[in-house]
């Protein structure tokens, strides 16, 4: 067997350093637990990055993934693809979009719709092409998501940025309206729940203002739902949560294939502009990627995995809350569903992440003063019990 030395002598002398690996090398998951090359095992409160919504192998996955590899993976667009349209019906049928487009990222589909909001622009309101987000947002990592994600250390080292964004303080509807321009705004752009920014919960009637605005002025509400989406925040997409919302563009990725790579631009019919011709992706939503979504998407809202989600969440931050009430440099516990923070006064997020591993536990530090928990939904009781016990000993270590 290889060691872990071996690989990380691998990975240090032929990958891209782009960031500094975590010392476990891990080799196999299943539920909420990951598997190191030594078989120690961890509890995964990152989930891939809010990705394994049902857990790491959930044998509906892995079967279905394992029957499509002996069917087909993958044909041209010019062919109706299966189990494509079945998923693209379970999204349909449980949300206020009419239309989906697959992908195989978060970054391409809101690139997607971007190009959606531009052509909307072009075509309906005189050219208008810019599209408004918010700071501490996060869009993703392409050349115009970068521009589009209004955080400077994501964007201070790629300038010029793509033009034809605005990013304004989030949270703050007035900021939106004044950024607006005839003929030159064609959409805004927002997370219903900002995750990579540190889990910013807007207040209650923020989107349903936004989405107004938007609806007094002809442009484009578009909805980035990559980490809310598929249950994460305790309803199916997030938007859910908040009363009279309903976007006209929804964004999707992350949860969507479970861990396949698979992501979602989707609209209303109205604003479905776009044609034959206008847009494409070799992979996208194929065979492979879709089954694996579809099956996800199957078990999640039969099993009512969003309510699980709620449920679990509200006693997981019942406990986290108990160790606000001791230690004292805990400042605030936020979250919604299992997208949850845990906000302090010092700069020790990194060290408690670093900390955790040894014990066990798989944490992010998404701030240095903060600490994001986005766990598999189904996790059980017993499973955060044990997570809040590390992260007791933990931060009682490291403070
Ligand atoms: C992760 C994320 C993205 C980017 O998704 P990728 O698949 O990494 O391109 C976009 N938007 C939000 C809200 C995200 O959390």
């Amino acid at each position: 067997m290889t060691s872990s030395d071996d690989y990380k002598a691998l990975e240090s002398k032929y990958y891209m350093q782009v960031v500094n690996r975590m010392p476990p090398v891990l080799v196999r998951g299943e539920g909420t637990r990951v598997f190191d090359n030594d078989d120690k095992s961890y509890l995964d409160f990152t989930a891939g990055w809010a990705v394994l919504n049902i857990g790491h192998n959930h044998p509906a996955v892995t079967e279905a993934i394992r029957d499509q590899a002996g069917k087909i993976l993958q044909m041209s667009n010019l062919f109706y693809t299966t189990p494509q349209l079945p998923l693209a019906e379970i999204i349909v049928e449980n949300s206020d979009v009419d239309r989906v487009f697959f992908c195989n990222s978060g970054a391409e589909a809101n690139e997607g719709a971007c190009k959606v909001a531009r052509k909307w622009g072009k075509t309906k309101l005189d050219g208008a092409y810019e599209i408004i987000t918010t700071f501490d947002s996060f869009h993703g990592r392409t050349q115009a998501m970068m521009a589009a994600t209004g955080q400077p250390a994501y964007q201070e080292k790629w300038t010029p940025l793509m033009p034809g964004f605005v990013n304004v303080p989030y949270n703050d509807v007035q900021a939106i309206k004044d950024a607006y321009v005839e003929g030159r705004t064609c959409a805004v752009m927002i997370e219903p729940v900002q995750g990579e920014g540190g889990v910013n919960i807007p207040s209650e009637n923020y989107l349903k203002d936004v989405m107004d605005f938007c609806h007094e002025k002809n442009i484009l509400f578009m909805l980035d739902e990559v980490q809310t989406g598929m249950g994460r925040i305790g309803t199916l997409f997030g938007y859910q949560q908040f009363p009279g919302v309903e976007p006209d563009v929804m964004t999707l990725a992350k949860a969507l294939g479970s861990g396949a790579p698979l992501g979602a631009f989707t609209t209303k019919e109205f604003c479905s502009v776009l044609e034959p011709g206008d847009h494409g992706s070799t992979f996208g939503g194929n065979a492979l990627t879709t089954a694996a979504g579809a099956a996800a998407a199957k078990v999640i809202v039969d099993e009512n995995i969003p309510e699980l989600a709620n449920e679990t969440g509200a006693y997981f931050q019942g406990k986290l809350n108990s160790l606000a009430e001791k230690y004292e440099f805990i400042t605030e516990v936020r979250g919604m569903g299992l997208l949850i923070a845990l906000q302090m006064n010092v700069d020790i997020a990194g060290a408690a992440v670093t900390a955790a591993l040894p014990e066990g536990l798989l944490i992010n530090a998404v701030r240095p003063n903060m600490i994001r928990f986005m766990p598999p939904l189904n996790v059980t009781r017993d499973e955060i019990d044990e997570a809040v016990a590390i992260l007791d000993k933990v931060l009682g270590e490291v403070s």
